[in-house]
């Protein structure tokens, strides 16, 4: 009877014990903890030693290192002790297959290196085939240096969507309609048929944001371009656009419509605030109000504008306007990497470079633009870009040991002037790790690499 009664007691101190412990210590995940954590919330809070606690697919806490450990318990732990922990970097610009275009035409101006080698290597190239594998390389190298979501703009966009779901990443991939024939789609029209099947396929993808891509307002008659917005808006998905890449685009946009490239697609109704540009390089006064009054995002791509001597986007203007700027690679054809380190340090030098003012784009305005500036210029601030409770758990784990980071005084200045995408250990995007101390649990890296290389072979016996 007395060993019952003791039994019983211990049971029930057993059992108040766990119920104190689960309202004290909640199971999570994921917990990245030890490493200095930079929020990039509104307040620019950075933890050192801070901790993020994650569960499923979102962080439910952002921290210093102590208190994570007092609350939470986790199925995994990763350490980041001597790292740097931070929101995956956004790359609001690329075509991803064109990976495979890697070095195949440098040292050319926009309109040659396009019309003389990237649409002819294209017209006999791309293929669904092409497409996949060139998007897993692509996925590897971004996984591999921090990126964690994308923008696309190319063709057989739901090869990509297939291969960008598999490698783990986050992608608002826009099918590209042109008015000339291409490899997916012999007009317009086809095009969009495309892109309607695209869209109904991926609406409600938990990583992939399906998207309408009319290549560019001088590729597109007015009527495709109306019809590519009405689409978006009813799909409600975003819409991307190259825009006023080059001076002699803005040239022809006014010798033949008597606008700039900006204010024609404001004159027939085109804009929208889920709509991204990219590049913006020759814009007025005018045309950035135009992208402010309808909170359109801009994606400033420094290393490919600069590469093609496409001129420097008033990046400065466009802050100061209040505009939503995020920063992109473009195609690696034209940059020739994914690596959104180097984006950032090109985006700051560019700046202050045009405007002779070493203190345009601060290291804290590049790293800004690579993350949350990114997030809303896709329209996407609620769900990515910062480490904030309620957000999707997309985060890297960057080593700052390296020769070439020692010392560090400051890691958001480290993150932006010295870091290169190799010195990423750690990838995770939705709760999933991706990659763990550089090695990438979500594709077969050397499949990955000999695929490439067997097209490339292929594209080395084009003829131009
Ligand atoms: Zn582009």
């Amino acid at each position: 009877m007395k060993a019952a009664q003791n039994v019983a007691a211990l049971m029930a101190v057993a059992f108040i014990g766990a119920a104190a412990q689960t309202q004290t210590e909640r199971r999570v995940s994921l917990v990245v903890t030890g490493g200095t954590v930079i929020t990039e919330d509104e307040h620019h809070t950075v933890l050192a030693p801070g901790a993020v606690a994650i569960d499923g697919t979102e962080i439910v806490a952002v921290d210093r290192a102590d208190a994570i450990a007092a609350k939470y318990r986790a199925a995994e732990t990763i350490i980041a002790r001597d790292q740097v922990v931070l929101p995956g970097l956004i790359n609001t610009h690329t075509h991803a297959p064109m990976v495979l275009f890697r070095g195949l035409a440098d040292d050319l101006a926009l309109m040659d290196w396009l019309q003389k080698y990237i649409f002819p290597a294209e017209a006999q190239t791309v293929s669904p085939e092409f497409v996949r594998i060139g998007t897993r390389l692509a996925a590897l190298e971004m996984i591999e240096s921090g990126t964690t979501t994308y923008a696309d703009m190319y063709y057989f966009e739901e090869e990509i969507a297939e291969a960008t779901r598999a490698a783990g990443l986050r992608g608002i991939l826009g099918q590209t309609i042109i008015q000339f024939p291409v490899a997916d789609a012999k007009t317009p029209a086809e095009g969009l048929a495309r892109a309607a099947r695209f869209i109904a396929t991926f609406k409600n993808d938990a990583l992939i944001t399906p998207a309408v891509a009319p290549h560019a307002m001088y590729t597109n008659d007015r009527a495709t371009l109306v019809a590519c917005a009405e689409l978006a808006r009813r799909s409600g998905v975003p819409l991307l656009i190259h825009l006023a890449e080059t001076e002699d685009e803005v040239r022809q946009s006014r010798a033949r419509h008597q606008l700039t490239p900006a204010g024609y697609l404001d004159a027939i109704g085109f804009w929208s605030p889920r709509t991204l540009a990219a590049h913006g390089v020759w814009m007025t006064p005018d045309d950035i109000a135009i992208v402010k009054r309808h909170a359109v995002g801009l994606s400033h791509n420094p290393e490919s504008n600069m590469k093609l001597a496409s001129g420097a986007a008033p990046i400065v203007e466009y802050l100061k306007a209040g505009v939503s700027v995020g920063l992109g690679t473009d195609g690696a054809a034209s940059n020739n990497d994914l690596d959104m380190f180097e984006a950032m340090r090109q985006a700051s030098f560019l700046a202050k470079h045009t405007t002779h003012d070493p203190t345009a784009v601060p290291a804290r305005t590049a790293l800004e633009m690579a993350t949350i500036g990114g997030a809303r210029a896709l329209a996407m601030d609620r769900d990515i870009g910062s480490l904030e409770p309620g957000k999707r758990a997309d985060l890297i784990v960057v080593s700052t040991g390296s020769s070439r980071q020692t010392p560090m005084y400051d890691p958001v200045s480290h993150l932006v002037y010295v870091t290169r995408g190799d010195d990423v250990r750690t990838t995770i995007v939705n709760g999933r790790i991706l990659m763990q101390d550089r090695q990438v649990r979500t594709m077969n890296r050397a499949t990955v690499i000999a695929d490439a290389n067997r097209v490339a072979q292929r594209i080395r016996e084009l003829r131009f």
